[in-house]
């Protein structure tokens, strides 16, 4: 039996699911970005600066007594892609295995943590150290990343089937509205 020809309207839609994503930021990364920038806890900096070229933060994770159970030190990489030593820890936590973020502290005290960085620990529900200043724009020196890995952790955790990892990827691209 021969194969029946698709229609024409058929091959359109076919053809635009291909290119449903645009070039630049989704509409759903930047609302995720400003969700998550001001759901993050850390109290808010004037000013951005204040540290060198390299930061390093610690990621803790607490047990239900809120005795610390594990840690992981973050620090500003060039050659994984993470850049902010922020995105590092997280890296580092997500390739342990573990995908749930309760109970997890962010300690980074040289110099705030940028408005990308912030909008991810936001949305993972990951609180900020007492002396952990959030800043409302991009910074450092180097550029911001987000790996693969962490940036399914971070969809997976929001949890809605319209939300892929690479509106998460699109933080890059972004500054607060
Ligand atoms: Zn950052």
């Amino acid at each position: 039996m021969p194969k029946v020809e698709s229609s024409a309207s058929e091959r359109r839609s076919s053809r635009i699911k291909t290119f449903t994503r645009l070039p630049g930021p989704s509409l759903i990364a930047m609302q995720l970005f400003n969700k998550g920038f001001h759901a993050f806890n850390a109290k808010s900096a004037i000013n951005g600066d204040g540290g060198g070229e390299t930061t390093s933060v610690t990621l803790s994770l607490y047990d239900l007594d809120d005795d610390l159970a594990d840690s992981w030190e973050g620090n500003t990489d060039k050659k994984h892609g993470c850049g902010h030593a922020e995105m590092d820890a997280l890296a580092q936590y997500v390739a342990t295995g573990n995908n749930t973020f309760e109970n997890m502290v962010l300690s980074c005290t040289t110099k705030p943590c940028c408005v990308r960085c912030s909008a991810v620990l936001g949305l993972l529900g990951i609180e900020a150290c007492d002396r952990t200043l959030k800043y409302s724009k991009p910074m450092g020196s180097t550029e911001w990343g987000i790996s693969d890995s962490v940036a399914k952790a971070v969809a997976n955790h929001i949890g809605r089937d319209d939300v892929s990892y690479l509106d998460i990827k699109d933080f890059g691209g972004l500054t607060l509205k």
